[in-house]
């Protein structure tokens, strides 16, 4: 299996900046952050101007950690910005900024579990090191366990059949784990494998089997009507405003003409922003869920809500106003 699919690797693997010869081990680690849950070709662009603007995890600590959430844009789940940032923080501060090479040391991170912890031992350091993602998982179900899918949870039994798998020297471990990976993104693909054009067809238990319908259903992503596209909705606009966003302004959005809440510098709201007011304007929810995804992106430290006694953010004496921006 080893020198199947690395032969395949060696020929067919896209060239990506984070395996470039000169990528830094902190190009690898924000890459491992933004691949989770998105694509490759979603990432790129927001990858790329990360590294110009942080080369390092002390550029980033230094900055406010709203300015990670502003820059990690459309990726979705905005919480892995932050957590990025705070990984950076602890790098900075433990490590002299320095991404460790540990898993142990990984792992203690703040929003690094167990496979972020190995892919970047692996794929930034060259380390020996058990690397389970989704596509691994699936080709290994596969070849190896005569089943269409993975079990939604890891299993005990997986993890340790990843382990026997691994090649003994750090290296080969390192571009076996990478090798499988695009094997599965590129061919095993979960709707549609391409076992004309697989190495490992010869010797795969499921193709063999006559490729048997899977016994579960992946978990669905539904998106339309959830509270995770009205608080994505919601960013969208706080992130793109250039001052606090006028919270009542903002309810008034999502009932009735897009009026804009905040004016920008020029005194016109930038394109992008009243773009962000539209697609917010066109969800049409009721004020208490709205306040609502307001209150929950606060909990999770994505936004900042500001109540101003007196004069307000539009200088209205003894009026209360409550304002909303990124965080600090
Ligand atoms: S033969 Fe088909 S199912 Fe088996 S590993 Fe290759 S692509 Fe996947």
């Amino acid at each position: 299996m080893h020198a199947a699919v690395i032969d395949w690797y060696r020929r067919h693997a896209r060239v990506l900046p984070w395996r470039s010869a000169d990528r830094t081990a902190w190009a690898v680690m924000v890459s491992e952050f933004m691949l989770q849950q998105t694509p490759v070709g979603r990432v790129l662009p927001v990858w790329e101007e990360w590294l110009r603007r942080w080369p390092s995890p002390a550029d980033l600590a230094a900055e406010p950690s709203g300015e990670a959430v502003r820059a990690w844009g459309r990726l979705g789940y905005p919480r892995r910005a932050l957590r990025l940032h705070a990984a950076a923080a602890a790098i900075t501060e433990r490590h002299g900024g320095r991404v460790p090479d540990d898993e142990a040391d990984l792992l203690a991170l703040p929003g690094v579990g167990a496979y972020t912890a190995a892919a970047i031992a692996a794929f930034a350091h060259g380390r020996r090191a058990v690397v389970l993602d989704t596509n691994i998982r699936r080709v290994f179900s596969r070849t190896l366990q005569g089943q269409a899918l993975p079990r939604p949870s890891m299993t005990v039994a997986e993890s340790r059949l990843a382990r026997a798998l691994l090649p003994a020297d750090d290296a080969d471990a390192a571009e076996w784990n990478v090798a499988v990976m695009e094997l599965g993104a590129l061919v095993c693909t979960a709707r549609a494998p391409r076992c004309d054009d697989c190495p490992l067809a010869a010797r795969c238990t499921w193709l063999a089997a006559g490729r048997p319908a899977a016994d579960h259903r992946p978990p669905g992503q539904t998106w339309a009507g959830t509270t995770r596209q009205l608080r994505g909705a919601i960013l969208a606009v706080v992130r793109e405003a250039t001052e606090p966003v006028d919270v009542a302004a903002l309810l008034r959005t999502t009932t009735g003409p897009v009026d804009g809440p905040t004016a920008g510098s020029s005194g016109k709201p930038p394109v992008r922003y009243r773009r962000a007011l539209a697609v917010l304007a066109s969800l049409g929810h009721d004020d208490d869920r709205v306040r609502a995804a307001l209150d929950g992106l606060a909990a999770d430290g994505l936004v900042q809500l500001e109540d101003t006694d007196g004069v307000g953010a539009r200088g209205r004496a003894g009026n209360g106003v409550r304002t909303v921006r990124l965080p600090d």
